[in-house]
């Protein structure tokens, strides 16, 4: 088995050269890094140890063979001591946020597009049994800096397994866009990942966050609440048919809210997104 072979034998360093710095997170930096030998270039997340990677071959197994154009490819993956080293597909056009940032708001058609394809990808990974579960716009890469360039979600899997095999005590990383059942420590379940579509979906049409508050206790209790608003003047010009897809993503009870199959047949998304198609 090959997998369970790499992770044994052989270094990272050996098959490749590190290159630059492209973003880190809590416990993660990714480089660049290139084939020895080669042009061909990758990403590399290099991981603080959390868990043996051998006790959860199978499940990496599963991860590696997810296949989709609005996923971030995994290649392999190696261990050392105290390092994962997880090889993925390179993206080179920026995080969600920095476009959210650097543009203020979307116009619908972008925001349906971009919407569409985060659904697309989820339902695709939860269909693969695999659950996000911090999906925010510093997950979201644009394929490449081209204004029709694909969105893809990276920052899953690893995380899913550990959380699956080894009981976590922190719920999520981010608030802001955690699920209510997420945030009360309750079981939750894949809806969890459609209530951050809700969210994401929200920032997109505004620019500003549902649930924003002074501190993360008053934050919580919106969340738990479902309280939000579309605040005059800055929804003023937003469709109501945008406005019907938030309401019923930022719903309380998971069982109620939009599956991923049900938002791609939403007629925001399906009206809006396919006035624009992706160069490929
Ligand atoms: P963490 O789990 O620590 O948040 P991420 O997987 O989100 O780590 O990666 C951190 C940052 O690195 C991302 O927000 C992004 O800017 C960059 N990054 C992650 N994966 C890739 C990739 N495949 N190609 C290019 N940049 C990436
Ligand atoms: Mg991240």
């Amino acid at each position: 088995y090959w997998i369970a072979e790499s992770i044994k034998d052989t270094k990272f360093e050996d098959v490749y050269d590190l290159g630059k710095e492209l973003g880190r997170g809590a416990t993660s930096v990714v480089h660049k890094c290139c084939v020895k030998g080669t042009d061909q270039a990758w990403a590399v997340k290099i991981m603080d140890k959390r868990v043996e990677l051998k006790t959860i071959v199978t499940e990496i197994g599963i991860l590696l063979k997810l296949n989709h154009p609005n996923i971030v490819r995994m290649k392999e993956v190696f261990e050392t001591l105290d390092h994962d080293y997880i090889v993925l597909e390179l993206v080179t056009g920026s995080e969600l946020f920095e476009r959210i940032i650097t543009q203020e708001y979307y116009s619908e058609e972008q925001a349906a597009t971009a919407i569409r394809d985060i659904i697309t990808g989820v339902e695709y990974l939860h269909n693969h049994d695999v659950v996000h579960r911090d999906l925010k716009p510093e997950n979201i890469l644009y394929e490449s800096l081209s204004l029709n360039s694909k969105l893809k979600i990276a920052d899953f899997g690893l995380s899913t397994i550990v959380s699956g095999k080894v009981a976590l005590t922190t719920v999520c990383g981010t608030p802001g866009y955690c699920a209510p059942e997420v945030l009360k420590g309750e079981k939750y379940f894949k809806s969890c990942d459609m209530w951050s579509v809700g969210v994401i979906a929200y920032i997109l049409l505004c620019g500003y966050e549902p649930f924003y508050a002074e501190n993360e206790a008053t934050m919580f209790k919106k969340i738990l609440k479902g309280d939000y608003k579309f605040d005059s003047p800055w929804w003023d010009d937003v469709s109501d048919n945008a406005k019907d897809l938030v309401r019923k993503l930022l719903v309380v009870d998971p069982k109620k809210r939009l599956t991923p199959a049900a938002a791609l047949k939403h007629v925001w998304v399906t009206g809006m997104a396919n006035k624009k198609t992706h160069k490929d």
